[in-house]
Formats: structure tokens, C-alpha cells, sequence
């Protein structure tokens, strides 16, 4: 069946990236006729009945949590990343000041929608102090400026832009797209998983890391060259947060960068969480680990992952797998996230309930398994992550202590990377792809503007 209605540009995907894309085209005179095509609900009814009923994860067809409007950044903690080095890869296709131009610019739109005024890391002067710090310590300290919405508050704002962008905009919710539909190098429109055809003129596709696998697999499917990133494996630490406050007090995202000793590989600390709490994420049969914080609840405790990024050697290359693999071995044995102390850790011994009871640090996320991440997570990363505990103690005294939590395990898939132009179109005219899922963005600043990116793009060819 062919949809009666054409549109200019259809959107798949209503994260972040879709959605700013959506908000810039909507901004021209031009007003294009825009479809989102997006396999999630709406924001409204978007609700996890792992949090709603305090059940154990039903594991939904579509999970509220990562899919529907605002994508996996509407409950996210919403900590917007105001430095071009940080969440993603922009400055591979424009330049620095380009980007930093961007980034102001979508940071002004979310302020517009909500946002708090406030900015974290400001304070040269108190920076460059953590700065030589962490570098007499073998640590880089990548200055970051960060906004933070807070999870609650994403909701709320999310819900505006939901609001502006219906008025001129068709939205397709829990609708899978199916297929890209290309005739003669040309591409034409987008098929849906019950086989509707709908016609477009411009194709931007915004899946996130929820549909990076679709992506994927359409991109092979359309003979489109895909470059692979290395995967990201680690644990999420959890420790009291003054231990931490000396950092989170001066930039709430410290981000921290560590070369190990034993295999030179690059360690980096990332989504620090001050008063946070550790979360389960569930991806495609996996359970992973992640964490937020809320803007008006706090708990005790500081969480942030250590993740160590490796590339591998061939003939393998498959890192998307090989992360799968790992986080699978946690659930294995574990029977879900896996949860132990340090302390435990170094003693060779598994951490149980009673050991856990027994530390000072209350675990935020409770229905973690506690048990031995050695049989989990490969000699290699676990020695990077050791070493990376000892660097970071030597300047927050405190979190290499026997009583840190640590969970496992985080991995971050951002293997698939499409060669895009700069304008992020790919190798087929017209059609374009951004954000998480096409390898662009790490994060929420850049998945948006990317968006803008494409839309920018296409509104010239207008
Ligand atoms: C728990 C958590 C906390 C985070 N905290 C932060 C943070 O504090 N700061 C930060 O910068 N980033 C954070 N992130 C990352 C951030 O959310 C992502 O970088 C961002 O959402 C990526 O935006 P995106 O638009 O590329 O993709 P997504 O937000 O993943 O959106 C993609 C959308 O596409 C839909 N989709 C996929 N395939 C299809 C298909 N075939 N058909 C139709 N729809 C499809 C999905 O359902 C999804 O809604 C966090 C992520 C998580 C999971």
C-alpha cells in the first residue's frame, strides 16, 4: 500500500537528533512537510512498568525507557555537554569553531524549552588548579562546561517541544520504519513494517543506539561503507559522594582521561552522576549499566563508568558482538547487573548480600546481583580499571577504597559509523543520518545538532 500523503522529509527517530531536526525545518519559511516516523510512544505515555509497579523488567516489545519521544534522552539526566571534545565526533566533519557555534546554538534552544540557566565548570581558575592536579597524576582533565537539566525536568521540556512541533508536523508513534526504499540510486521513501509505502523527498534518519543494529543492517543492505569504532567496556562505580565533591563542586562532569601502564590503553571516567543513582539498561536481550542523577532528589553516593576503549586486531571485527558477549557473561551469571565491592574484588572473593550490608556505601541500584566481575569481565580491562582506580585516587581520595561499588558491566555500542559527508549525508543523496546510531554523537548536545546539521542541509537544497 503506498500512503496517499507525500512528504518533503521524513524523520525516523524522535530523540534528540530527530527532533532538533524537526525543530530547525519547522523554523524556516519554508515549512516543509515533515513526517517523524518514531517505533516508541509519545512522551506522555511513556512510562516503565519496571518503575511504575516495582516489578522485575517484563522486558516490553519496545522499551519505554530508550524508544518513543525524546529517545533514550528523556529520562535521561539530561546533563547537557557544552565542550566540542565531549559527546561525540562533529569535529570529524566541521571545524572546531563550526561546532562550538552549534553547540551554542542548540544549548540556547534548550534553555528556550526549560533548561536552567545555571552552567557547571565555569571557574577557569578552579579548573586549571584540578588541571595540574590531575596532571601530575598521569591524568588529563578535559575542561567541560555542563547544563543540567535533571531527569524530571527533561519530561517537562520534552512535552513543549512535543507540543510546537504537532502543530506542523505528522508523527507516526509505534511505528517501526522498515525498510529505506532506493530506485536507481534515488531514494524514494520509507517502508513500514506492514509493508505502507510512504513518499519522500529527503530521508533523515535519527535512530539512536536503540536502532543501531537496523541501521546497520539497512546500510549494508543499501551498499552504503560503513567504518567501525572500537567498543567501549567497563564497570559504573559507585562510592559516598563527598569522596568526590572536591571534583563535582568545581565541573559536575569531571572527565578524566588515563593511558595504563600495563597495555597503553585509553581509560576514561564518563556520565558522572553527583548524588545519583545507578540504573539498569536494557538493550536488545542485554542488561547493561548506566546512571543519573535528578535535579531535586539526591541520594548519598557518586556514580560514574570507567570505560576502557580498545580496538582490535584483525581479523576480528566485530566489536559490537564482542560487547555484547561480555555484558551477556554478566547476566549469565549474575542473572542480570552484577554488583560487587572493590574490596572483594581484590581479595579474590565474590561479594554477597551480607558483604555488601557490611560496606559503607548503600547500593543505589538494589536489585543487582552481588558476585566476582573476574569471571565476567576479561583480564585486560580489568587491570585498566585498577590501575585507573589507583590514578584516581591520588586525587579524590577515597575511591580506590575497599568499599567502592562496582557494576558490571557498562559497555557502550557506538561501533557503526556511516561515511557521511559533512553535511551528514551519506552516499546516497537525500539521505541522510545522525546522531547516536550513525556513530555521530555520544550524547545529547551533539545528537541535536547533528539534527540541525542535516536540516541546515536540506533547507539549502530547498
Ligand atoms: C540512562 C541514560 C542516561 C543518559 N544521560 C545522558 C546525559 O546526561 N547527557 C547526555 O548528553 N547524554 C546522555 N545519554 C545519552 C543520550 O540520551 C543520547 O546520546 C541521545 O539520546 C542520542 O540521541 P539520538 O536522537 O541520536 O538517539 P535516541 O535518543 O536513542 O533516539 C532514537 C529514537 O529512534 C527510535 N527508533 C530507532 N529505530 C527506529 C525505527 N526503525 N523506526 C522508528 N523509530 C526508531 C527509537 O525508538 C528512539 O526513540 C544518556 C543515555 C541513557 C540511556
Amino acid at each position: 500500500m503506498t500512503y496517499a500523503k507525500r512528504y518533503v522529509v521524513i524523520i525516523v527517530g524522535a530523540g534528540p537528533a530527530g527532533i532538533f531536526a524537526a525543530l530547525e525545518l519547522l523554523k524556516s519559511e519554508k515549512k516543509p512537510r515533515i513526517l517523524i516516523i518514531e517505533k516508541g510512544k509519545d512522551i506522555v505515555r511513556r512510562a516503565c512498568p519496571l518503575k511504575v509497579k516495582n516489578i522485575s523488567c517484563t522486558t516490553c516489545r519496545e522499551c519505554d525507557l530508550l524508544s518513543g519521544w525524546g529517545g533514550a534522552g528523556a529520562f535521561s539526566d539530561g546533563k547537557l555537554s557544552l565542550s566540542p571534545d565531549v559527546g561525540g565526533f562533529l569535529s570529524r566533519y566541521l571545524d572546531k569553531d563550526e561546532v562550538k557555534e552549534l553547540i551554542d546554538y542548540v544549548d540556547g534552544i534548550y534553555v528556550h524549552y526549560g533548561a536552567p540557566d545555571h552552567v557547571f565548570g565555569d571557574n577557569a581558575e578552579d579548573i586549571q588548579v584540578l588541571q595540574k592536579q590531575a596532571s601530575i597524576n598521569n591524568l588529563v582533565l578535559v575542561p567541560s562546561k555542563i547544563r543540567h537539566i535533571g531527569t524530571d525536568r527533561c519530561r517537562v521540556l520534552l512535552e513543549k517541544m512535543h507540543d510546537d512541533i504537532r502543530r506542523d508536523c505528522d508523527i507516526l508513534f509505534q511505528t517501526d520504519a522498515h525498510n529505506v526504499i532506493v530506485q536507481d540510486g534515488a531514494f524514494r521513501g520509507v517502508r513500514l513494517q506492514d509493508g505502507t509505502e510512504i513518499k519522500a523527498d529527503f530521508l533523515i534518519l535519527a535512530p539512536g543506539r536503540e536502532g543501531s543494529r537496523w541501521l546497520e543492517e539497512e546500510s549494508k543492505r543499501l551498499n552504503l561503507t560503513l567504518l567501525k569504532n572500537p567498543v567501549d567496556i567497563g564497570v559504573r562505580v559507585e562510592l559516598p559522594a563527598p569522596v568526590l565533591e572536591p571534583l563535582t563542586k568545581i565541573t559536575y562532569e569531571p572527565k578524566l582521561l588515563f593511558y595504563t601502564k600495563r597495555f597503553d590503553d585509553k581509560v576514561r571516567t564518563f556520565c558522572v552522576n553527583p548524588y545519583g543513582e545507578v540504573v539498569k539498561e536494557y538493550l536488545k536481550g542485554i542488561w547493561t549499566v548506566n546512571g543519573h542523577s535528578y535535579a531535586d532528589r539526591r541520594s548519598n553516593n557518586t556514580n560514574f563508568a570507567i570505560l576502557v576503549s580498545t580496538f582490535f586486531t584483525e581479523p576480528f571485527d566485530e566489536p559490537i558482538l564482542y560487547g555484547r558477549y561480555v555484558a551477556q557473561l554478566a547476566n549469565f551469571l549474575g542473572k542480570g547487573v552484577m554488583v560487587q565491592r572493590l574490596g572483594d574484588l581484590l581479595s579474590g572473593r565474590r561479594s554477597t548480600h551480607e558483604r555488601i550490608s557490611k560496606g559503607i556505601v548503600r547500593p543505589t541500584l538494589t536489585d543487582a546481583t552481588p558476585g566476582d566481575l573476574s569471571f565476567v569481565i576479561p583480564y585486560r580491562y580489568l587491570c585498566d580499571i585498577m590501575e585507573m582506580l589507583e590514578a584516581l585516587d591520588r586525587i579524590a581520595p577515597g575511591v580506590n577504597s575497599r568499599h567502592t561499588l562496582l557494576y558490571g558491566v557498562e559497555v557502550k555500542f557506538y561501533s557503526m559509523q556511516l561515511k557521511l559527508t559533512d553535511a551528514l549525508e551519506t552516499e546516497i543523496p537525500h539521505i541522510f543520518a545522525v546522531g547516536d546510531g550513525a556513530g555521530v554523537s555520544r550524547g545529547l548536545i551533539q545528537a541535536s545538532a547533528s539534527g540541525v546539521v542535516a536540516a541546515r542541509e536540506i533547507l539549502k537544497s530547498l
